[in-house]
Formats: C-alpha cells, structure tokens, sequence
C-alpha cells in the first residue's frame, strides 16, 4: 500500500525536484523496505550521473584545533571534554598540509576546526590570504563555525570561496536539545544567510539519527535543505563519543543515512555532497555506498598525522589508511571498482 505511494513520491521527487513535508516523512518511513531503497537509488543515481557524470571531487581536510569555545553535546571536541588531548596547528603546519595536498593533486583546502578564539580575524585573513598566494587556482573553503558578519566578509575578502555550517537540527526544540542554551538554530541561520549574501558556496546538513532526533524532524530537515538552497550538503550518522553526555546514545542508521542522500540528490540534483568520514567510519562500505546514493565528494584528512587521532569529534573516527589524504592513489582505486572517476578539479558549485 504505502510502498505504492512511495513509488509515486520518487517519480515525482524525480521529475520535480520536490515533494511536500508529508510525502517526504512517508518515504522516509519506509527507508529500510529493500525495492524502495533500489528504486530511489536508481533515480538519484541517474541525476548525479546526469550532473556530474562519474566524477567525485576530492577536498582536502586540514584540521587546525580542536580547542573550542562551545559545549555541544555530541561532540568529542567540546570545552567540557577534559580527556581531549587539545592541539592547534601553527601557521606553517598548515601550509605544508597544503603543500602535501597540493602534491597529490588536491586544489580545495578545506580548514576546519573548534571555534578557538586563538585564530582571530587578523591570523585567519593571513592564512587565508597565504594559501591564496601560493596555489590561486586552489579554492579555500572554511569550516569555523559561528562568526560575525563583518568576519565572514572579511574572510571572503581575502579570498576564501566556500563556507561549510551544518545547521544540525531546524526544529528549535530540537536543536535545543542537541545544544546548551548559548547557541540557537535562529543564529545558525542567521550565519548561513550572511554566508550566501556575502557570495560563498554555502554547505548546511545535519547528523542522521542525533540523539532525540525523530522522522518528523529529518523531513524538516530536507524542506528547510530544499529551501535553502545550499551549495554544498553535510549529512552523516550521529556517532557517539564516550567522553560526552551523549555517550551512552547509540548511534545514527546508516542504512537511513544513505537513504537521505539518494533524496537530497533528487531534490538538489547539482549540491555538492559529500560521502562523509562519519559515514565511512560506521561501515566499511560507507564511502561507496554514499557515491552510489548521490554524494559526489569525497574529503580526505590532510592534517600532520601525529594530531589526527586528537581531532576527535566522535569514537572511531577515521583519518588515517584510506580516509589519509597520502593514499590517494588507493582511493582513486576504491572509487574506480565502484565505478566513479577521481577528478582533480576545483569542482565548484555550477548552477544547472
Ligand atoms: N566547529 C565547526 C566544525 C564542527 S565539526 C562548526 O561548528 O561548524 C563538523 C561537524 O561534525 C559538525 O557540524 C557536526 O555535525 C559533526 N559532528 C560533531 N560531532 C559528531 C558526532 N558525535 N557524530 C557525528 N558527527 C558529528
């Protein structure tokens, strides 16, 4: 009965690039019902093949600090964390995981870290401003969190091209419950408006199966995606990590993860989307799995190896063998057998 209109929710998903909030939670529901799943695979298959024919784009991760200001409640890095071993790159550790990347052929830098107060505007401009001066056909994407206006556009100004900003969770109640009282879905949203005003390649997403998450919420989530129009899309499981109050959560589906993306490719058929190390880390066939739902990035760890294992957002995180930004001419062979092609341009956001 319900598979039936599941059929007819992927065609029209299919031929509109859109579905209202009740047909999106009724496909959701049925997300582990096996000719559903292969059916929304081979749609969102055909539309990333039809936008990006077999390319993956690779982007290269520099995890500056883990020092951070905030308190999430699912994240490994968070203040309250005493066990954290916390580290922060200098400016020349990160110019020469640029350089390394470089080498291997990555042209995007992705800089990520804690909201660490010790990277002001001034030391982020420099760093920005430097990368660019040293590789300018290489795009420089950001991933800080939370800033002002006025620091986003000044980051912008010396040259960073993309933002990343998961929006975590739409609902406010939910949000509220994945985050203490300081941080606000309103703010989150305020951020990634400026970010698409000042002229970023804008990404929001959220975490599949977060603690108090529900279906509902999810389907939020892909409306407010669909409406937003982000350039890049993050989603992966909710992995729990043992030294937060999230610890004793299990974690995020990740058969209904790879179900989401077949959908957020469907309804946003030329976003960016990344098989996540998340994803990749609760199972072994993640990262292809993903690529055969719809995501088209790939972003491999390009931190000096020895602070990897530090940057440790939740248990299990990979960053070194295949996820290590050195293996990949092993990656490349991972993403060939599953059909897929490496490419090693710049891979912006192109409309249509
Ligand atoms: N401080 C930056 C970077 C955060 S880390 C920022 O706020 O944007 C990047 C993403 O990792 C987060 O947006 C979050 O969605 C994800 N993450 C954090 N803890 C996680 C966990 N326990 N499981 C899965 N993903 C997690």
């Amino acid at each position: 009965m319900s598979s039936m209109k599941n059929c007819e929710i992927i065609e029209k998903l299919y031929k509109t690039q859109s579905a209202d909030f009740d047909e999106i939670l009724t496909l959701l529901r049925d997300y582990d019902i096996e000719p559903i799943r292969q059916m929304l695979f081979e749609k969102s298959a055909e539309v990333t093949e039809k936008h990006f024919q077999k390319k993956i784009y690779i982007r290269g991760l520099i995890e500056y600090s883990n020092i951070c200001k905030n308190d999430c409640y699912y994240c490994g890095i968070r203040r309250s964390n005493e066990n954290a071993v916390r580290y922060r790159l200098t400016k020349d550790e990160i110019y020469t995981s640029c350089e390394n990347g470089y080498r291997l052929g990555f042209r995007t830098f992705v800089l990520q870290g804690g909201e660490d107060g010790f990277f002001n505007d001034e030391l982020v401009c420099e760093i920005i401003s430097e990368i660019k001066r040293r590789y300018p056909e290489c795009a420089v994407t950001l991933s800080m969190g939370e800033k002002s206006y006025d620091s986003y556009k000044s980051f912008y100004n010396c040259g960073a091209d993309r933002y990343l900003l998961r929006h975590e969770s739409i609902n406010r109640t939910h949000y509220s419950m994945l985050h203490p009282k300081e941080l606000s879905i309103e703010k989150r949203v305020e951020c990634l408006k400026a970010l698409k005003e000042i002229g970023y390649q804008t990404g929001c997403g959220f975490m599949v199966g977060s603690p108090y998450q529900t279906m509902e919420n999810i389907a939020e989530d892909i409306m407010f995606i669909k409406d937003f129009k982000p350039h890049m899309i993050g989603v992966g499981p909710f992995i729990s990590h043992k030294d937060t109050p999230f610890k004793s959560f299990g974690n995020g589906s990740y058969r209904l993860t790879v179900f989401i993306l077949g959908i957020l490719r469907l309804m946003n058929p030329n976003a960016l989307i990344p098989a996540t190390t998340a994803l990749n880390s609760i199972s072994k066939s993640g990262r292809t799995e993903g690529l055969k739902a719809g995501a088209n990035v790939i972003m491999p760890n390009l931190s000096p190896v020895d602070v990897r294992d530090k940057y440790s957002l939740y248990n299990g995180k990979l960053s070194t063998g295949i996820e290590g930004g050195e293996s990949i001419f092993a990656l490349q062979e991972e993403v060939k057998k599953a059909g897929f092609e490496i490419s090693f341009e710049r891979g912006d956001y192109k409309e249509k």
